[in-house]
């Protein structure tokens, strides 16, 4: 029964003369997610909403309605969203258009008491005869005059179970049952592209999803240390890059043996620091991969204190190796919280499978939990050919689309 799908959003319209460019993105993300739906649509931006509807007019089948739901779940920027029906500007066929409306969402109400109901209506139109409020006892009265005053409750708290949304605005008027929530954030694109270091690990797969909520598209980097690591520590992260590519256009996997650099670390350095000269030397490789690839950020999924490479200390003398901007937005993160959203953003079941870590390869029994960073710089003087080492490094990665 309907025949557009309005989308809302809140952040981006307060962003001054940048709104132009936010909506633009933000319809273009709209446009390309619905790709995945075998049904053409057309997606337009008018007056601070952003409209879906069947490219050649009619309504939506249901099946089809349900896929758009689903994709607009994840479409960062979005607030919320509702399949409308679009009207005149016209009381009588708002009313009897609602009322048809109501009577089948009646219908179907499973709940085991009558249902609580309210009418939301808003009037952007100055124009039309009737307030806000005028539209929805017009409504109520109209309704319990079709199914009777004692099949709903009137309810006007949050918790009714049916809510009849109105919208009158100067050129149309819409009524609609649903409102989802989108998960807000801004349109990916919106910020510049930046690389996310992915472990197979929970907390980096959720730091990068937060990453491309506030509006940055991201390629991957991950490690491995093969013939150390297996072939299944890679398979793994691609699989999570795969997930996390739900949330933007596909970003690149690129693919680096950290194992010759390891290697070197073992033959000439203090065994307690190895873990810290491992993750300067990743650093330096994100930023050398992200510099040639134009990403403006390194990402992490470091929170503070987790374990011995993520205390102050550490983390201090890691920053260093490198100048670029490094986002940790899971610095305050506890592991549960992470747990939480890796659950709601899929990638808490890939994570989960256990696999051989690069990070642990030669991995020192008792790590330093605090290496100032010229005692770093000393054990890095130690390894010959250091700066060559990481170059081919970076010169033998592989790109997995
Ligand atoms: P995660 O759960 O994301 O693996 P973690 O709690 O296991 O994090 P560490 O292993 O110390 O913590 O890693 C901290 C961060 O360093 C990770 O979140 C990730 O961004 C990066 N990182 C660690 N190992 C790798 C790897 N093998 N490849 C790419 N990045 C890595
Ligand atoms: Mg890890």
């Amino acid at each position: 029964m309907y025949d557009c799908v309005i989308c809302r959003y809140h952040e981006i319209a307060t962003k001054g003369n940048n709104r132009n460019m936010f909506e633009k993105c933000l319809v273009d993300n709209i446009r390309h997610a619905m790709r995945a739906v075998d049904f053409k649509m057309k997606v337009r931006r008018i007056r601070g909403r952003v409209w879906i509807e069947p490219e050649n007019g009619g309504t939506f089948p249901e099946d089809i309605l349900r896929a758009v739901e689903n994709i607009l779940k994840d479409v960062f920027g979005l607030e919320s969203f509702s399949p409308a029906k679009l009207l005149t500007v016209d009381m009588d066929d708002i009313r009897n258009t609602a009322l048809d409306m109501a009577e089948k969402v009646f219908g179907g109400f499973a709940g085991s008491e009558k249902p609580h109901f309210r009418v939301r209506a808003r009037r952007s139109n100055k124009r039309f005869p009737l307030t806000s409020k005028d539209i929805e006892i017009d409504l109520v009265t109209a309704l319990a005059g079709r199914v009777g005053s004692d099949v709903f409750k009137i309810d006007l708290s949050d918790d009714a179970d049916i809510t009849l949304g109105v919208e009158v605005r100067d050129e149309f008027s819409l009524v609609y049952f649903d409102t989802f929530r989108g998960p807000g954030g801004l349109p990916v694109g919106s910020n510049p592209r930046v690389l996310t270091l992915l472990s197979g690990g929970i907390d980096s797969p959720v730091a990068a999803w937060q990453i491309m909520k506030r509006g940055s598209a991201t390629d991957y980097l991950t490690f491995h240390s093969s013939p150390y690591t297996p072939p299944e520590t890679v398979d793994k992260v691609r699989g999570i890059a795969a997930e996390l590519n739900r949330f933007q256009r596909k970003g690149r996997l690129f693919v680096a043996n950290l194992a010759e650099f390891q290697k070197a670390v073992r033959d000439n350095c203090a065994e307690r620091m190895r873990t810290v000269l491992y993750r300067r030397a990743m650093f330096r490789i994100a930023e050398m991969v992200a510099l040639r690839e134009d990403c403006k950020a390194i990402v992490t999924g470091e929170a503070l204190g987790q374990v011995a490479s993520q205390t102050v200390a550490n983390m201090d003398t890691i920053n260093r190796a490198i100048d670029m901007l490094v986002l940790r937005p899971l610095v305050g993160a506890d592991k549960l919280e992470a747990i939480a959203v890796a659950e709601r953003i899929g990638t808490m079941k890939l994570s989960s499978v256990q696999v051989p870590d690069s990070c642990t390869v030669f991995a020192p029994s008792s790590p330093a939990t605090s290496v100032p960073v010229d005692l770093a710089l000393k054990e890095e003087a130690k390894i010959p050919g250091y700066a060559q080492i990481l170059q081919k490094i970076v010169d033998d990665i592989e790109i997995n689309a």
